[in-house]
């Protein structure tokens, strides 16, 4: 199984889900309030070199992928720690391919305000991973780790973390984003001037010309109370199918994060209720 891929419908304004496992792609949208059976196997496949392994590191990596890729790399999750000038990337043509190129950061509403970082190819595919229900990029910056610096200015005042039990009861507030970029561009100016002086002027370029983007997800109804499922405890997941929001499936039996289980050999039946 791979992560699910969720695109946005530009007339709905709706996220579509597409589940991905082998060679199948299983259109989930179609599926609301039909019962469906998830059976992982016990087997586990790296999505990177294939080799079974006995458990699943970083989203469906075997330990010496992890432990070797550059992409596996702590300086994934926090780009402002880039040690490529300290010539210790694990990958510098990667790194050249992948970081070197013009990240977004972005406001988002997946339970509240946070921020975060994108590669300016990744956009709206980041936001419909988190479950955002709204989301407004607000600066282009030239690399990855200048993107983590920007990012880390922003986390002194607003979240970088959704609380996924709030977005998976649909309990989310709809917010201002331009008020709260205009709000947060001014309160963070000398921290951006700063690194602006650090990297060239043209290095941070505010964005002000994109409207915010409003996400509709294929729900029929919000649990109200979260019961988190595993493969790893409970290889057969059954239940009706209730939404999709983010990564995860809500079944009325609980949710499921499927990101966290890829590179699982999982067989899935569906039926009608
Ligand atoms: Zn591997």
């Amino acid at each position: 199984m791979r992560k699910l891929d969720i695109r946005l419908s530009a007339e709905s304004g709706r996220a579509d889900y597409t589940l991905r496992a082998g060679e199948q792609r299983l259109a989930l949208n179609g599926w609301l309030g039909q019962r469906i059976r998830l059976h992982h196997t016990g087997k586990i496949h790296c999505i990177e070199c294939g080799r079974a392994t006995r458990k699943s590191f970083g989203q469906g990596h075997c330990y010496p992928c992890f432990s070797s890729l550059a992409h596996c790399d702590l300086c994934m999750m926090r780009p402002e720690t880039c040690h490529y000038f300290q010539g210790t990337c694990r990958d510098p043509a990667w790194g050249e391919r992948h970081c070197f190129r013009p990240h977004t950061v972005y406001l988002a509403n997946a339970s509240g305000l946070k921020v975060g970082i994108t590669r300016g190819t990744n956009t709206p595919g980041r936001w419909l991973d988190q479950g955002a229900v709204q989301a407004l990029p607000i600066l282009d910056v030239d690399t990855r780790q200048q993107s983590g610096l920007v990012e880390t200015l922003f986390k002194a005042r607003v979240s970088d973390r959704t609380n996924w039990r709030a977005m998976l009861k649909g309990e989310v507030e709809p917010l201002d984003l331009i008020a709260e970029r205009d709000r947060l561009l001014a309160e963070l100016e000398p921290g951006l001037a700063e690194l602006r002086q650090r990297f060239g002027n043209d290095a941070i370029q505010t964005i002000d010309d994109v409207p915010p983007l409003a996400i509709d997800y294929p729900v029929l109804e919000w649990p109200r109370k979260i019961v988190s499922l595993n493969f790893d405890k409970t290889p057969r997941i059954e239940g009706t199918l209730m939404g999709l929001k983010g990564q995860y499936l809500i079944l009325d039996t609980g949710v499921i994060n499927l990101r966290k289980f890829t590179g699982y050999q999982v067989a899935v039946e569906t039926e009608a209720a």
